[in-house]
């Protein structure tokens, strides 16, 4: 029995010494030892946390289920109330927009005449020092949640009257303004697409107001 185990330790030794040149043998990469960088990775891999299924989708399949802010600003989004009030030549793209053959009336965009119930402000063209304190009045009479539109180059910053000292270079110097829309005047369509970017904006801030 001594003999044997002997002979069985040896005879490995006995061939690696023997023959150098013989092929060596291949571990598959399950069977071969963990490196050091291995082990820190697997033991800083993640935890996967299984939540289920809750209960109220086993009892209620099929029922939709969404937050309140969701439910919140897609009313607020799909009920905008613009006050109607014009500064200049872009006010009268501003009526356009609002007529039939854009029909507004289709996003839910109801002009309001008074600003205890408008949630949107069109600020459409040039806000001159005189008339600033004005704008800043109507939207301090607005009740949140509100947003404010600067329709046009001269809201936006002053557009061709850039440098004139009683022109106010951008109504946002004055109130928040939320979306620019560019043009001299801006066509209807981009007012629309500013109300659209509006609406995108309110969803995305969805539970923020
Ligand atoms: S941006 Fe152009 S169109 Fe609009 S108010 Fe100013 S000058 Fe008039």
């Amino acid at each position: 029995m001594e003999v044997t185990e002997e002979t069985a330790s040896a005879t490995p030794e006995t061939e690696t010494t023997e023959t150098p040149s013989s092929p060596r043998e291949v571990i598959p990469p399950s069977e071969r030892p963990q490196t050091s960088v291995e082990r820190e990775a697997q033991l800083l891999t993640p935890v996967e946390v299984d939540h289920g299924k809750p209960l109220y989708r086993q009892v209620l399949p099929g029922v939709m289920q969404v937050p309140a802010e969701t439910v919140l600003a897609l009313v607020r989004k799909s009920s905008l109330w613009p006050l109607t009030f014009g500064l200049a030549c872009c006010a009268i793209e501003m009526i356009a927009t609002y007529m039939s053959h854009y029909d507004l009336d289709r996003f839910g965009i109801f002009p309001q005449a008074s600003p205890r119930q408008a949630d949107v402000m069109i600020v459409a063209g040039t806000v001159t020092k005189k008339m600033g304190p004005a704008v800043k009045l109507l939207y301090e009479q607005m009740p949140n949640p509100k947003w404010v539109i600067s329709m046009g180059a001269c809201a936006t910053n002053g557009g061709p009257y850039t440098r004139y000292d009683r022109v106010m270079q951008g109504v946002d110097k004055l109130i928040p303004v939320d979306i620019y829309v560019p043009g001299c005047p801006p066509r209807p369509e981009a007012l629309m697409d500013g109300f659209m970017a509006l609406q995108h904006k309110i969803m995305e801030e969805r539970g923020k107001v």
